[in-house]
């Protein structure tokens, strides 16, 4: 089962959720994998760590147009939708700004003039690392600068192959790499905060989701905060509250810390391997 933890947007604790859960699994001996799809700013690897035992570049094709061939129609920058060719025919000026690059190699195909050759350009990279038997963090890591972290995320996520029980710490937002995750997910968890932003962040997710008919359930994270407002629009929507999680200093300090609190408590052990029991009621008993 692929489970997605997501959030609107960074810092409402989706990393918590999932790292604490992933822990709980290791606990009960499920076999579980995590993977942080977080790709521009990875940081399940400051609560878990383990062995590195693979690491790989993903690249993509991006276009070398050669100047001294060009004719300048503009072609290329007319069928490039990201906007990735700089053009000025007037002075004879044209550049790709690898950055944007999909390569997707529409400007390729456009060029009649085989003014344009393509490179491997480096995107990013994979890492895997064992703990033990069956246990496996993956890490997915954009390179600065880098513009979609779309191909990278779909790497990572299939390093994870057909393991029992994956969890994606999914990227913020509701654009291309949260899209791309939640796609790849059985189910999405969305963790959310119960204050107007959190509201309004998770109201975009789940109309996103409810796009692609995906099943989710929402924890509230810092629960005591805020109104009565997200709980009000779960009930409206008949969308799970799968699980509170106060807003607690204690709590706050232990994740500052990089320390997970399902480790250090073990009324939050049962109560993560509780959210798992619920998101998957018939398996693991
Ligand atoms: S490969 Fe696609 S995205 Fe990249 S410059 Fe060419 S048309 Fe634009
Ligand atoms: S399509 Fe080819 S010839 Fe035309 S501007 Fe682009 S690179 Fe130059």
């Amino acid at each position: 089962m692929k489970i997605a933890i997501a959030s609107g947007k960074g810092g409402t604790g989706k990393t918590f959720v999932a790292t604490n859960l992933f822990y709980a699994l290791q606990q009960a001996k499920i076999p579980v994998t995590i993977v942080d799809c977080d790709a521009e700013e990875p940081n399940v690897h400051l609560f878990i760590s383990g062995c590195l035992t693979k690491s790989f570049d993903v690249t993509q094709k991006v276009p070398v147009i050669n100047e001294s061939i060009c004719t300048h129609c503009g072609r290329c920058h007319k069928y490039c939708s990201y906007n990735a060719i700089f053009h000025v025919p007037t002075l004879q000026v044209i550049k790709v700004m690898e950055d944007l690059c999909h390569g997707c190699g529409a400007c390729f195909v456009a060029c009649n003039d085989s003014a344009i050759t393509e490179k491997q350009s480096v995107l990013g990279t994979v890492k895997r690392f064992d703990l033990a038997n069956q246990f496996t963090m993956i890490e997915g890591r954009t390179k600065i600068g880098v513009y979609s972290s779309v191909k990278l995320i779909k790497a990572a996520i299939a390093e994870a192959g057909s393991d029992s029980v994956v969890l994606f710490d999914s990227p913020p937002g509701t654009s291309c790499p949260f899209i791309q995750t939640a796609h790849l997910a059985d189910f999405v968890v969305l963790v959310t905060e119960p204050t107007p932003f959190g509201l309004s962040d998770l109201k975009q997710s789940v109309e996103t989701l409810a796009d692609m008919n995906k099943p989710m359930g929402v924890v509230v994270n810092r629960a005591g905060i805020g109104n009565s407002d997200v709980y009000n629009y779960l009930k409206e929507k008949k969308i799970p509250l799968l699980m509170e999680i106060p807003f607690s200093r204690e709590i706050a300090l232990t994740y500052s810390k990089g320390l997970l609190i399902s480790a250090m408590d073990e009324v939050w052990l049962g109560k993560f391997r509780q959210l798992f029991d619920t998101l998957t009621p018939h398996s693991w008993k």
